[in-house]
């Protein structure tokens, strides 16, 4: 074998389009809760590559999944079904709301085929009048030009010319704004259960609670993103289950795939049939290895204890973080549920949350922000009590290194 062609960060910006803004720290190995970076330094993950590794780093079980599939059938396209795909949608199916599954490589390809779905199903059942998507502010669905328009963040959805019309928005949690916009012409509601990237602010029951009603009432279709809370995050299954409302689609991609890309779209028999041979499609969506690897993170995710274990482990994080904070004044709360966990800056820190980010990779401790305001944790839901407790030593060095040098 020739020498790798040796790279560093600089390289990032000779080759790469410059949409991002990574780290200076390159990783290049993981096990579990911990990861190596190029120089050997080794850091406790707090992030899980946005709530995607939801069983750490090569778990012995996903790389058993990825190996043994690898040996025998990568891709086929949707020409053919293939048996991983059909294990993966009938343990999604009896675990879950739904009857059927179609399958996407990204959260935003499941949101795309969902936000389709609805279009079309409001069309073939009550009309071309009926096609208001309602969303909120703040919320975040994705990055295909469909889903920017739905997400609530102009940051994102501007700047690219017209966008897909019939799109409103209010704000998270105001009952009275919905209950003024929603009417028979609203085709579907796309929320979150739990904003993710909009700050990790949670929906009020009594809120989802009138909102399922008032969708019922228009006959809109109700839809849950759960990329990023699904797949056990918050300690359930998916966060729904720990609500008193079901929906009529729900996406989930992010941890289903464990760090391999693969996403889902859930829905009812009656919704599903709109979805007619050829209306939507993806030549990778569905595909043996990719699903293969979703039905062993599910084999071991949909477990009682491991997701008993999250409510634990948020308990663990949510004490530190607050002790933390008893030393050095620097949160106004810290909210989230299970281990989708926000420290919200207060008042003396407003904008700064990237500074304990940026000075938490200094102390070997790889965490999130969601907003200028909030630093977010997404562990894997697996991670020893004893690595909680090093990322939190380390974080409490990192506050420090704000505290002192502010
Ligand atoms: C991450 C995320 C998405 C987008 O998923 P991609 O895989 O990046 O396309 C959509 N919705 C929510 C709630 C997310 O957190």
């Amino acid at each position: 074998m020739t020498n790798p062609l040796s790279v560093s960060r600089d390289t990032f910006n000779d080759v790469m389009v410059p949409n991002y803004a990574p780290s200076a720290v390159i990783p290049v190995k993981g096990e579990g809760s911990r990861v190596w970076d190029q120089q050997g330094k080794e850091y406790v993950d707090f992030a899980g590559g946005i709530a995607v590794n939801c069983l750490g780093h090569c778990h012995p079980a996903l790389v058993t999944a990825l190996t043994e599939q690898g040996q025998k059938l990568w891709h086929l396209s949707n020409v053919m079904t293939n048996e991983p795909a059909l294990r993966l949608a009938s343990k999604l199916v009896d675990a879950t709301f739904a009857d059927k599954v179609y399958f996407a490589n990204s959260g935003a390809e499941a949101n795309e085929a969902a936000l389709k779905l609805a279009r079309r199903h409001a069309l073939e059942k009550h009309g071309e009048h009926k096609n208001q998507i309602i969303a909120f502010n703040q919320g975040f669905h994705g990055r295909t030009f469909f889903t920017v328009s739905v997400g609530g963040q102009a940051i994102y959805s501007d700047g690219f010319g017209p966008k897909p019309g019939a799109i409103d928005h209010i704000n998270y949690n105001d009952i009275e704004a919905f209950k003024a916009l929603i009417s028979d012409n609203t085709c579907a509601v796309m929320m979150e259960p739990l904003q993710g990237e909009g700050g990790i602010i949670k929906a009020e029951p009594e809120f989802l609670r009138q909102v399922r009603a008032l969708c019922d009432q228009h006959n809109a279709l109700l839809i849950f993103d759960e990329v990023q809370t699904g797949m056990g995050r918050t300690g359930e299954l998916y966060a729904y289950m720990g609500t008193d409302v079901v929906p009529d689609i729900l996406t989930t991609a992010k941890a289903l795939g464990g760090g391999f890309p693969i996403a889902a779209m859930l829905t009812t028999d009656e919704i599903a049939v709109s979805l007619k041979i050829g209306s939507h499609g993806s030549t990778y969506g569905g595909n043996p290895l990719a699903c293969a690897i979703g039905e062993a993170v599910m084999d071991v995710v949909n477990q009682a204890p491991v997701l008993a274990g999250v409510k634990a482990k948020h308990e663990l994080i949510k004490n530190g973080l607050n002790a933390i904070n008893a030393k050095y004044k620097v949160f106004e709360c810290v909210r989230g549920e299970g281990l989708l966990i926000g420290a919200v800056m207060n008042q003396d820190y407003q904008g700064k949350a990237r500074d304990f980010m940026v000075a938490a990779v200094e102390q070997g401790l790889m965490c999130l922000i969601a907003g200028a305001n909030v630093v977010r944790f997404t562990p894997s839901l697996v991670i020893p009590d004893e690595d909680i407790a090093l990322g939190l030593e380390r974080f409490e060095a990192a506050v420090a290194a704000v505290v002192n040098a502010s």
